[in-house]
């Protein structure tokens, strides 16, 4: 869409509030930029004239779901190929972490003030030089840093194949913080 898209009028005489740089052709909301590295998490929504927020979800962040991949990753000397998610808004944008819930708890972490090791999930970032490959060729790097249960932790290695009988506690999906 060009961007001479015509500024529509506002209710109640409030007038829009275009960002500085060059906006989006596709929201009104966020500038080209945002919209493109999925940064939405880190940008300023506009304001109306008297500094009503704009509320309106953005068309582009509703559009943006995650990406599946599979990560094949090799640990202590065990390679294993795993289902990953690539994600596309909030924090952890462009980054992967394991699946949901115990599907993804594929790891073995020692966590501070916990007798026993915790099975949690992992978080990968983007390294050309990381030592996991998914099946794009993207190479990634494990953060071995956790946290479970509001405790930080250290992964050390894979969790042991699940048994349908095996309770570990499970990571929730914020216990990768908020960061
Ligand atoms: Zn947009
Ligand atoms: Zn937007």
């Amino acid at each position: 869409m060009p961007n001479s898209l015509p500024i529509p009028e506002a209710p109640d005489g409030h007038a829009w509030v275009r960002p500085e740089s060059t906006p989006c052709p596709a929201c009104l909301c966020h500038t080209e930029r945002v919209c493109t590295e999925h940064d939405w998490h880190r940008a300023s929504r506009p304001e109306y004239s008297d500094g009503t927020p704009y509320t309106e979800p953005c068309p582009c962040e509703e559009a943006a779901v995650p990406e599946p991949r599979t990560l094949t990753a090799t640990l202590n000397g065990t390679t294993r190929d795993l289902p990953v998610i690539l994600h596309r808004r909030g924090w952890l944008t462009g980054q992967l972490t394991t699946l949901n819930g115990h599907p993804g708890a594929v790891f073995t972490a020692d966590i501070d003030d916990l007798d026993q090791p915790a099975h949690v999930r992992g978080r990968f970032e983007a390294d050309p030089d990381g030592a996991h490959q998914d099946d794009t060729g993207t190479r990634w790097n494990l953060a071995l840093q956790v946290s479970h249960g509001g405790r930080p932790g250290r992964i050390t290695g894979w969790a042991p194949p699940r048994h349908a009988d095996n309770a570990q506690p499970l990571l929730q999906q914020d216990e990768f913080g908020t960061g």
